[in-house]
């Protein structure tokens, strides 16, 4: 009995397989003419000035409108576009589309792109990248770069030259989903980093958790202290955009704020956080 209920098991965990292994063939298949096709988008995420309530600048974050698929959020997608190696193409795409649109937005609002990285390995990515900045007209110094922490993890020489070139034209480097991934401390002192982006599994657990207060707040300190800036993301309450202002963090990104959404809203949102 305990064999054919293993064996019943075991087909149900097949399927499950099967069922996943399809997604991504079909994904990988349709991913590959999405480019051209117009279908990857850029939405756009208000990174807001917590001092002012002002709008600073916004992070372009990938969304696939597939024509029977509908939206198609980036955790189904992007893993699958790095190793098919389409996340180059998808990358420089999403950042020319989001300068084209940025061409009439008050001077000085920045840009904040995610780098997968499968593109900190390309020697070209900085000269990549400003071609379309030069062809558009758009500053490198109001472009900020987004690497996620666990990107750091393998070949760390490799990201670090990237890195280096990338701020060598004037870019902003931002380590991403801070606080959630290896050796963290070690990149910040090994990688010309701008600022820091601490997780939303910080901030979001802060009203329940005292440890979490006191991590972020530790955080905030210790990049200050190390002459970086930070951003807290994930911020949803009133509560928690005056508590993260108090403790003197720079910048602030959440739903509170505005969603990621395709057209980029130029407007004052000092209302949004109230007393700060
Ligand atoms: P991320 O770079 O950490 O982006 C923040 C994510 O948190 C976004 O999810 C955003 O919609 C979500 N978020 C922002 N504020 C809130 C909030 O108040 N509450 C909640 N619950 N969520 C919030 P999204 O757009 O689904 O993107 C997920 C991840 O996919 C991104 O995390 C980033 O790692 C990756 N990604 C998105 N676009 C790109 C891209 O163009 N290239 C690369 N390499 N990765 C991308
Ligand atoms: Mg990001
Ligand atoms: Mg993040
Ligand atoms: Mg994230």
């Amino acid at each position: 009995r305990a064999k054919t209920e293993g064996r019943g098991t075991f087909r149900v965990y097949q399927d499950a397989m099967d069922a996943k292994a399809r997604e991504r063939t079909l994904i990988e298949l349709e991913l590959r003419d999405a480019v051209e096709n117009g279908e990857i988008l850029p939405y756009f995420q208000p990174l807001i000035c917590l001092r002012d309530g002002r709008i600073e600048g916004y992070e372009i974050l990938a969304r696939w409108i597939h024509p029977s698929f509908g939206l198609v959020a980036p955790d189904r997608f992007i893993a699958v576009a790095e190793e098919a190696g389409l996340i180059g193409d998808i990358s420089l795409s999403l950042l020319e589309q989001a300068c084209e649109q940025a061409r009439d937005w008050p001077k000085g609002t920045y840009l904040s792109l995610n780098i997968s990285p499968v593109q900190l390995r390309d020697s070209q990515l900085s000269t990549k990248i400003c071609d379309i900045l030069d062809r558009i007209g758009f500053s490198a110094t109001c472009l900020e770069i987004e690497i996620t922490e666990n990107a750091l993890v393998h070949d760390v020489d490799v990201a670090r030259r990237t890195l280096i070139s990338l701020k060598a034209r004037g870019m902003t480097l931002a380590l991403d989903d801070f606080g959630t991934g290896y050796s963290s401390l070690q990149h910040l002192r090994s990688l010309p980093f701008d600022k820091l982006k601490i997780d939303q599994s910080f901030v979001m657990s802060m009203s329940e958790s005292a440890e979490s207060r006191k991590l972020v707040k530790a955080i905030i300190a210790m990049s200050h202290s190390l002459g970086l800036k930070t951003t807290a993301e994930g911020i949803e309450t009133h509560a928690h955009a005056l508590r993260l202002t108090q403790m003197g963090c720079e910048t602030g990104q959440g739903y509170l704020f505005g969603k990621p959404s395709p057209q980029a809203r130029q407007a004052w949102v000092a209302e949004a956080i109230g007393a700060a």
